[in-house]
């Protein structure tokens, strides 16, 4: 049995004492084989000397030539100008700090040997500070095979120690130790290079090597890499799901009367897609394991019915369902929407979130347990340890981002105690582009609301800077007017909540002087749960006219009255974030509009997305674009982004190999199971604790 690379400790290299390892912990770097997977960050091509003729703006390289003079120049900085030529042009080099030894040095005639990367500057071609070498007359340059890797470091760690420490863990690199774990059929398909391959390629690619296409991140061997690291995560998400799916879960074999009851009760009938999405539930909950399920739907599809029709099922089979909100807003909004929806029919639907307290707090505990209301709304309050339920099948989550670990396990616990498995339903509120779903999401199965309730007039947007804020204040005005309502909608991010508040507070003092005898109201995430829930029962009743608000209103709050948002800021927020914002109109029969009142000037980025908003409103086509935009990170939001820490992969960069990298995983998965517990344990050490969960 030869042991692997991934056992052996740094320390046995050469020159690695513990100070060392330290050094190397910090980046992560604790065995051989982790060396072997801490790529270059880039290349410097040190393998020829390029005639300065052939330079290109932004280039680093070798370059060789004869000074032809040097001197100080005053201009902004004080600097050392020396000027060197070969025989197809010249070239500054430019010191700002430099020694009287050094400015002797330069002397006509010299031959100087430099290395730098290459700017324009105002006479031409010039390198800063490059590194030099006087040389002889015929002292050549030794060409070498291979472009120079530059690899991330931490204090205390130089490229040249790094360099030799990745050298000896090369040199160490056999076909034994360093599995390679995709069959051959596998590597053919997908024209992927043998592991080790790769790896000797990217720590010393060949001079010939296409600099570009590796700085890019699209070179093979980097594919290779990344590939086998993304699906590692594939195969756990599959293992995951399938590992879930052995578990017990009640058994629900007929939509039953509750749902029929409550269509019965609606002013309208569901959309094609509901019914599709909730047979396709239904489904689910007959097979006797816990569904694990997303359903994906633009806003406005109707998410909430398909949700309410689900708990209804599993209420009529005798059990409690419980729906958690990301915001107390929204909590609250479900709790109103539920209890008219269910209370006719008989049945009790309790409450809970965090700011709960006292009495009210006891009773609402009391019902969940004793099992006497069936429908439990609230926030991740619903997973404090004193929330005991009474006979939890289905948890229904509505939020941007999915549960955490720990969360799953409590709830888990909370189902485990009459021997089954709660059901989870999972809404996200804002649409996730398809590859990036399958790959974030391939632990669910998937549902998607295409469709949306007939009769919406499609939101215009219009785009407008703050120097026209006077006139979109009239607007605002003529719409309440009318007897509309309005949004106002303020945006800071990345200050602290206060701030926001503040923001708001303030632009709701300064609307309601130029707008005197509208009635404004306020709400922001400081307010009290029961302000905030009075306020907007105010404006739903339609007392409040404009309601000026910071981003809580975000998710899920429906006033089908309200035809008008302005929004303060939108460049400042991510696209599928202002389409979720902008989704808070559009919801009745009069023609909705939504003003982005932008702070000028824009930048291209900018112009570009919010003109993706005034374009389109399909949240889809958005959240491709902000895909594009701004990467999977923000898109999934950062809460679950622990699944998300890669060593060599990065989904922006790679988001084109992921429905290939999902072919691959299903794959191995069926025809090569015995290859998925080291890549496994390769890529995702700390995978078990994720397993059981
Ligand atoms: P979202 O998918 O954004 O959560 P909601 O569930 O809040 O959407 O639904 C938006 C609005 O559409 C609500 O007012 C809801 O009552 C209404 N609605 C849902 N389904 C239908 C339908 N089939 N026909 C008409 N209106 C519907
Ligand atoms: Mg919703």
């Amino acid at each position: 049995m030869i042991d692997g690379l991934d056992t052996q400790d740094v320390r046995e290299l050469k020159g690695v004492g513990d100070a060392m390892a330290e050094k190397l912990a910090k980046l992560h770097l604790h065995t051989v084989q982790d060396l072997l997977f801490h790529l270059p960050i880039r290349y410097q091509d040190r393998t020829r000397v390029v005639p300065i003729g052939q330079l290109r703006f932004g280039d680093e390289a070798v370059i060789e030539g004869q000074v032809t003079g040097s001197e100080i120049k005053m201009g902004k900085r004080r600097s050392l100008l020396c000027r060197i030529k070969d025989h197809t042009g010249t070239l500054n080099l430019r010191f700002f700090h430099f020694s009287a030894a050094q400015k002797k040095q330069f002397q006509s005639g010299k031959r100087i040997r430099c290395f730098g990367e290459i700017r324009r500057g105002s006479t031409g071609f010039e390198i800063y500070h490059p590194e030099y070498k006087v040389i002889g007359d015929d002292e050549a340059h030794e060409d070498s095979a291979q472009l120079t890797p530059i690899y991330p470091l931490t204090e205390g760690l130089t490229q040249t120690k790094i360099r030799q420490l990745c050298e000896q863990a090369l040199e160490r690199l056999t076909p034994y130790n360093l599995k390679e774990w995709l069959p051959e059929s596998i590597r053919a398909e997908f024209s992927l290079p043998p592991l080790a391959d790769a790896i000797h390629f990217l720590h010393h690619p060949e001079r010939d090597a296409n600099l570009d296409t590796l700085k890019a991140g699209h070179h093979p061997a980097q594919y290779r890499l990344s590939f086998e690291e993304l699906m590692a995560h594939q195969l756990s998400l599959i293992g995951k799901r399938l590992h879930a799916k052995k578990d017990v879960a009640i058994t629900v074999s007929e939509a039953g009367c509750l749902s029929n009851a409550l269509l019965n009760n609606l002013p309208f009938s569901p959309t094609g897609a509901q019914q599709r999405v909730f047979q396709e539930i239904l489904a689910d909950l007959n097979t006797g394991h816990p569904m694990l399920r997303l359903v994906q739907g633009d806003v406005g599809s109707g998410k909430t019915l398909v949700a309410a029709l689900a708990a209804a099922s599993v209420v009529q089979a005798g059990y409690q369902v419980a729906i958690m909100a990301p915001t107390e807003i929204l909590a609250e909004q479900h709790y109103i929407n539920f209890s008219q929806w269910f209370e006719p029919l008989g049945l009790k639907v309790a409450w809970m979130i965090g700011k709960l307290k006292g009495k009210q707090r006891e009773t609402e505990l009391a019902s969940i347990a004793s099992g006497e209301a069936q429908i439990i709304v609230g926030t991740h309050a619903l997973f404090q340890d004193t929330v005991e339920f009474d006979r939890l099948a289905l948890a229904i989550v509505d939020e941007q981002h999915r549960f955490g670990v720990h969360q799953r396990m409590a709830l888990r616990e909370k189902g485990m105690k009459h021997g089954f498995q709660p059901h989870q339903l999972i809404m996200t509120a804002t649409p996730i582009p398809r590859t990036l779903a399958m790959s974030a999401y391939a632990d669910l199965d998937c549902s998607i609301i295409d469709e949306l309730p007939p009769g919406r007039t499609p939101i215009n947007t219009v785009v407008v800077s703050d120097q026209r804020r006077q006139e979109v204040i009239e607007r605002v005005k003529n719409s309440c007017e009318q007897g509309k309502q309005a949004y106002w909608v303020c945006t800071l991010i990345e200050e602290s909540e206060a701030l926001q508040c503040q923001a708001a507070e303030d632009t709701a003092i300064l609307l309601q002087e130029q707008l005197e005898g509208l009635s404004i109201g306020l709400v922001h995430g400081r307010l009290k749960a029961q302000e905030k829930a009075d306020i907007m029962a105010r404006f739903k009743a339609g007392e409040i006219q404009l309601l000026v608000a910071t981003t809580v209103i975000e998710v899920g709050v429906d006033v089908p009255n309200s035809s008008l948002m302005v929004i303060e800021n939108p460049e400042r927020l991510g696209l599928a974030q202002l389409h979720q914002l902008r989704g808070r109109v559009g919801r009745g029969e009069t023609a909705s509009y939504c003003v982005l009142l932008y702070k000028s000037p824009l930048g291209q980025q900018g112009k570009e997305r919010l003109s993706t908003m005034r374009e389109t409103n399909d949240g889809f086509k958005i959240a491709e674009k902000d895909l594009e935009l701004r990467g999977p990170g923000e898109l999934l939001g950062t809460r679950q982004t622990g699944l998300w820490e890669f060593k060599v992969a990065d989904l922006q960069r790679d988001k084109n190999l992921l429905e290939d990298v999902q072919r691959a995983a299903t794959l191995l998965h069926a025809h090569y199971p015995d290859a998925v517990s080291p890549l496994l344990s390769r890529w995702l050490p700390n995978h078990d604790q994720y397993l059981n969960v």
